[in-house]
C-alpha cells in the first residue's frame, strides 16, 4: 500500500500509519461512546418502535467512530472498493477502543458482522463488515461469529435508493442459520446511513432470540442528518 494519507494524500511521515497526524487530529469523531443515547441510537430505536417492539426489548445502543463526511469518506471507500484491508483494520481498532471506553458496551459477549451475499463476497474477495467485526471482537476479547447470520437474497446496491426503497430492498434479506447464546449482541457494519441493513439483521435475530437479549449496533462511519 502507498505510504500516503488515506484522507489528504500527502506522504506519510515515519511513524504515521494510514492517516497523517493532521487528518487524524481532525477526524470528525462522533464521541458516541460518551452517550448511551445519541442520534444514531435514537434513529435505530425509532425504527424498532415503528415495528412494534418498543418497551418490550432492551434499548439498542449504537456507536460509530466518525461522521461520514468530506475526505473521511475515503476511509470506508478504500476498504470497501479498493481492497485496503490494512487501513480497514487500523480504523476498526480505533472503533474497538471507542467501544472499550463505553461502559454500556462492557457486557457485549458476541460480535456479528452484517453478511454479504456469497456471490458478492466471492467477487470482492472479502466482506468489509467481517473484517471490522473481527478487529472489534479481538479488541473486546469476545467471540465474532460469521455462521449465525446469512444473507439469503441478493439485494441491489443501496447507494442510489431513497430511505423507503432501502428498507424495502433489504427487508427479509437475512436469516439466522444458527441460534447463538448471547446476552448482548453487537451487530457490525461499515457505514450507518439509514440503518435499513442493520435493522433487517436485527429483525432476523430478534425473531429467534429471547426478549431479554440486547442487540446493539456499531459502524466505522455514521451519516449524520
Ligand atoms: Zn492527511
Amino acid at each position: 500500500m502507498p505510504r500516503e494519507c488515506i484522507v489528504c494524500g500527502t506522504a506519510l511521515m515515519p511513524g504515521e500509519r494510514h492517516i497523517c497526524l493532521c487528518c487524524r487530529a481532525d477526524l470528525p469523531r462522533t464521541d458516541f461512546r460518551l452517550l448511551s443515547r445519541n442520534p444514531m441510537s435514537a434513529k435505530f430505536n425509532a425504527r424498532i418502535a415503528a415495528s412494534g417492539d418498543e418497551g418490550y426489548v432492551p434499548y439498542s445502543y449504537a456507536i460509530a467512530l466518525y461522521y461520514y463526511q468530506a475526505g473521511y469518506k475515503e476511509i470506508s471507500q478504500a476498504l470497501k472498493y479498493r481492497g485496503n484491508l490494512a487501513a480497514g483494520r487500523y480504523f476498526a481498532s480505533l472503533l474497538g477502543d471507542e467501544i472499550l471506553a463505553a461502559p454500556h458496551f462492557s457486557d457485549v459477549d458476541l460480535v456479528l458482522p452484517v453478511p454479504l451475499h456469497w456471490t458478492r463476497k466471492w467477487k470482492r474477495g472479502y466482506n468489509q463488515a467481517e473484517l471490522i467485526a473481527a478487529e472489534v471482537a479481538r479488541k473486546a476479547g469476545v467471540r465474532c461469529r460469521t455462521d449465525v447470520l446469512v444473507r439469503c437474497r441478493r439485494t441491489r446496491s443501496q447507494t442510489r435508493l431513497s430511505g423507503d426503497e432501502k428498507a424495502r430492498n433489504v427487508s427479509g434479506a437475512f436469516r439466522v442459520a444458527r441460534v447463538p447464546e448471547a446476552g448482548h449482541i453487537l451487530l457490525v457494519d461499515d457505514v450507518h446511513t439509514t440503518g435499513s441493513t442493520l435493522f433487517a439483521c436485527y429483525e432476523a435475530l430478534r425473531g429467534v432470540m429471547g426478549p431479554e437479549v440486547r442487540i446493539s449496533v456499531a459502524t466505522l462511519a455514521y451519516v449524520g442528518d
